[in-house]
């Protein structure tokens, strides 16, 4: 997820009670929670529904720390629900299965992203943007289900989420490199497909992170020619080896004079609010800049830099369920899985102060069998 949740959204619909959840039977599952907005996250339990006839019970096994899960445990996006088990890039394996599953068994290597339901009837539910459903999606933690309760995410050692909402794991892919795909691998796929990353197209990412780092893997296996605008060269190696073919420090005013009308698509990942304007500038005439980074703030905007050239400045959020299991399978065929620096559980609050610090190549994976 890459922007606010609307809580009271999801709440104006959480009543509707959903066949086979509503039996009283639940797990206990041991997990990692934030108390509240300025604690630390600390071992708790939680229980988990029963398995309904449409769920699976997954086994976590890796659980990837995204700069939202921080976001949201400590309210910078707005009023959250307490306690807090963030963690919305989940990879695990199939433990049980309803009487109604049908494209899932024990044994399966699956996963799950940012969203575990929607209400699957309106436009955007049925174009397969349930991202976009309008009703609201319901998210992965921080939000309440259909059956009233607040959901928990992936800093846990089981969930169970309706086969719905469940991607698979292609073999290739390990699961612990496999998990970070389920935000910011989707979140960078999503825009970079939409906006025409491809052969002959020259694309920039703003920002190596967690969610720029694979927009330029996942750039470079489009077939796009990839830049990454960064504030320093600090980590210039690394951008080269992960695929880009050029490197710029945006703290150099020149970058910004040597690659004016430069770029068909900019990726911005960045949470930190930006001169809009002046990225505008690097694109060429009817080129968009996509912008999946969540500042806390509004920014300010001249139009004349949009106007000026035909330009877009577009959003993203994440991206439909089948476009993740397209994600998955595009990233298995091309060998690609997030860089990722293994943790225990009682290393996620340092975890984050480094996330927060851009301190991390490029993505914390909580190992859950520390939990
Ligand atoms: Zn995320
Ligand atoms: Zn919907």
């Amino acid at each position: 997820m890459v922007g606010p949740l609307d809580v009271r959204k999801a709440v104006t619909w959480a009543n509707v009670p959903r066949p086979g959840t509503l039996d009283t039977m639940t797990t206990t599952v041991a997990a990692y929670a934030a108390p509240s907005a300025k604690a630390p996250l600390e071992r708790t339990t939680i229980e988990r529904r029963t398995v309904g006839e449409h769920d699976v019970l997954i086994d976590i096994k890796f659980a990837g720390i995204c700069h939202s899960d921080i976001h949201q445990a400590r309210e910078g996006w707005g009023e959250a629900i307490f306690p807090m088990i963030p963690g919305h890039e989940i990879a695990g394996v199939v433990s049980e299965v309803g009487s109604a599953v049908t494209r899932f068994k024990a044994g399966d290597r699956v996963g799950v992203g940012c969203m575990v339901d929607s209400c699957r009837t309106c436009e955007n539910c049925l174009a397969g943007r349930e991202q976009h459903c309008l009703r609201g999606n319901t998210g992965t933690y921080n939000a309440i289900g259909r059956d009233g309760e607040p959901t928990y995410g992936g800093y846990s050692q089981k969930v169970v989420v309706d086969e719905a909402f469940t991607v698979r794991i292609p073999d290739s892919l390990p699961l612990d490199v496999a998990a970070p795909l389920l935000c910011a691998g989707i979140t960078t796929y999503s825009p970079l497909k939409q906006w025409g990353a491809a052969p002959g197209k020259k694309v920039a990412v703003i920002g190596l992170g967690g969610l720029g780092h694979m927009g330029v893997k996942i750039a470079h296996a489009l077939g796009a020619e990839v830049t990454v605008l960064s504030q320093s060269l600090r980590k210039k190696d690394d951008g080269l080896k992960l695929g880009a073919d050029h490197y710029h420090a945006t703290s150099d005013p020149k970058t910004f004079e040597e690659l004016a009308g430069t770029f068909d698509v900019i990726l911005s990942t960045v949470s930190a609010p930006l001169d809009f304007g002046a990225y505008l500038g690097l694109l060429k005439v009817g080129g968009a800049l996509v912008n999946v980074g969540a500042p806390e703030e509004p920014i300010a905007l001249n139009l004349f830099s949009l106007i000026g050239g035909n330009k877009t400045l577009a959003g993203s959020a994440i991206g439909g369920i089948a476009e993740t299991q397209e994600m998955l399978d595009f990233c298995a065929e091309h060998g690609l899985g997030a860089e990722i620096e293994l943790i225990e559980a009682s290393q996620i609050n340092e975890a984050y102060e480094r996330v927060v610090n851009s301190d991390v190549r490029y993505r914390f994976v909580i190992d859950t069998a520390t939990i």
